[in-house]
């Protein structure tokens, strides 16, 4: 793979990041960008400034949804330095996707350095303020102009990057969820494991119909039986019964999180009893109504963790700590966080600095 050219990179006016910080609303000005092609492979890699793109409007991406991203974030430390956490993990992520999805492998040491390379030119944009980051997302989608239902021939890989607040700008808040029936986001054998776009469409309706209700997350159970507890909403999900802390085991149509691996790493180490397990919502419904169900939250990059504060299953709802965050998401809540910011020693080796 050839060098990383940068086009001159003169900002006429300093790096000013708005106050006001939605979350996904903000980009920082430049970008990096490469193609592939058959006869070249993956070419001509550039971080440039960030513009709109022009595409023909028969790119296959805009007909049949060929594409995946990832979903990482630069932290600026309490020390100055600036860290990612576990980026090499977002990125092997990235070549499943690829994989699953016709897509061309990426080099990976090579979309790491290239990854680390735009975070050096944008590093003023990562804001300082508590619980603040700069989200990155890589992506690639089919770029070919053809209508007919193929793997596409040319692809474009992008990496963009968004200064964002905390998730929950109130503070650490617990949000009520709700389980459908109505609809499921991915199934077994299909491309529920990968982040590839497809999923995210496939998902909106349920979605829409639970904020209608007044819940912020969808739960999904399985797409074969619809009995068995699968994702939160874009997080997974892990449920305290007693003593013991289960989470269900990867199988197909769930997509392993980076933050849920560390979640399980760290429950060990804490000398917790964990199980990867199918765990129903009967289960669940039935240990909150024995006294045996503790907390349910969910685990992402987004949120970090995400606490429940109620739980709704056809005609029952069932709440938790009375709308505080339980115990052990505050506990992993602390942990995550202040291994990123580098205020808790990283003892697990996963963070990358930018020297
Ligand atoms: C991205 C994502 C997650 C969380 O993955 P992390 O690597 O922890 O951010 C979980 N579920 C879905 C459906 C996702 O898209």
């Amino acid at each position: 793979m050839s060098e990383i050219s940068f086009q001159t990179i003169k900002r006429e006016t300093a790096v000013s990041i708005p106050d006001e910080l939605v979350f996904g609303r903000n980009f920082t000005d430049h970008v990096f960008e490469m193609d592939y092609n058959p006869a070249k492979g993956w070419h001509n890699p550039v971080i440039k400034k960030y513009d709109s793109l022009s595409m023909d409007p028969a790119a296959m991406v805009l007909h049949y949804g060929q594409a995946v991203f990832e979903g990482l974030k630069a932290y600026k430390q309490v020390d100055g330095k600036i860290a990612l956490f576990r980026p090499e993990k977002n990125i092997a992520r990235l070549n499943n996707s690829n994989r699953r999805m016709c897509i061309p492998e990426v080099d990976e040491k090579f979309v790491l350095k290239a990854l680390l390379e735009l975070i050096k030119v944008e590093k003023d944009w990562i804001p300082t303020k508590e619980g603040h980051s700069l989200y990155i997302r890589p992506f690639i989608f089919a770029n070919d102009p053809f209508l007919g239902v193929k793997a596409s021939d040319v692809y474009k890989l992008m990496i963009i990057l968004s200064p964002v607040g905390p998730y929950y700008p109130e503070g650490f808040k617990p949000v009520p969820i709700m389980v459908t029936e109505d609809y499921v986001r991915a199934v077994r054998k299909g491309i529920g494991e990968c982040k590839a776009a497809a999923n995210y469409a496939a998902s909106l309706m349920a979605q829409v119909e639970a904020k209608k209700l007044g819940y912020s997350q969808v739960l999904w159970l399985d797409g074969v039986e619809q009995k068995y507890i699968e994702e939160v909403g874009t997080m997974n999900i892990f449920i305290q019964l007693n003593d013991e802390v289960v989470t269900p085991m990867l199988n197909g149509s769930i997509l392993p999180g980076i933050t849920r691996m560390s979640t399980l790493e760290i429950l060990r180490d804490w000398d917790y009893n964990i199980n990867e397990r199918m765990i129903s919502i009967d289960e669940v419904m039935d240990a909150h109504y024995n006294g045996r169900l503790v907390e349910i939250f969910g685990t992402g990059t987004a949120a970090v963790i995400s606490a429940v504060s109620k739980l709704k299953y056809r005609d029952l709802e069932i709440k938790f700590n009375e709308n505080e965050a339980g115990e052990l998401s505050k506990k992993l809540y602390a942990e995550l966080t202040g291994i990123q910011y580098g205020t808790k020693e990283d003892k697990f080796g996963w963070i990358t600095h930018l020297d």
